[in-house]
């Protein structure tokens, strides 16, 4: 597909960053291109708009960027999990270490109701750790958690090990 080869040159690569040793997929540079965005999206929305998908919940804060648009096109709700404290409604959150420490993902209670079919959205999959707990915090009010959709993946760290038995969709690994 050569949309996918567009996709995948338009992420830029920057070594040391957010510290020595890491090289960081930069997806801003994607965001430039229109028709890469554009095929991003599109790809999304022909696996997903036939799936009786109501839910699309996208993680702080580059996964809005892709959620939203997916959620518009195919008819679903838009539900933002987010770092702590950011909410301003009841919350429910969920807790996942990190390779130092530990985080907080959050979610507005009423958000979603029991039985709903999710996507969950992020940019990129590394260790899984992240992706994890959003399934976790949906399945906890009975939302059927049915895939984890992200633009990159990085196959040598695993993540999709720890995702169990749920589904995960990338563009580029
Ligand atoms: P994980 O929890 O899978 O280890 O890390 C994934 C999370 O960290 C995602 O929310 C993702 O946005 C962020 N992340 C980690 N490394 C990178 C990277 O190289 N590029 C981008 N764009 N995000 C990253």
């Amino acid at each position: 597909d050569d949309r996918i080869s567009r996709i995948s040159s338009s992420i830029r690569v920057i070594a040391d960053f957010p510290k020595p040793g890491i090289l960081f997929q930069d997806i801003t540079t994607l965001l430039l291109d229109p028709k890469a965005f554009k095929d991003t999206i599109d790809l999304f929305v022909e696996r997903y708009k036939e799936q009786n998908i109501n839910v699309v919940a996208g993680i702080e804060a580059r996964g809005f960027i892709f959620g939203a648009p997916i959620a518009l096109a195919i008819g679903a709700k838009f539900v933002p999990l987010r770092k702590p404290k950011k909410l301003p409604g009841e919350v429910i959150s969920e807790e996942y270490s990190l390779e130092y420490g530990t985080d907080i993902m959050e979610m507005h209670v009423g958000a979603v109701q029991a039985g709903e079919r999710a996507l969950v959205v992020d940019d990129l999959i590394a260790t899984g750790g992240t992706l994890s707990a959003a399934i976790r915090l949906l399945e906890r009010v009975g939302v059927d958690v049915v895939e984890c959709a992200c633009v990159i993946e990085l196959p040598e760290l695993k993540g999709r090990n720890l995702l169990g038995d749920k589904p995960l969709f990338v563009l580029v690994s």
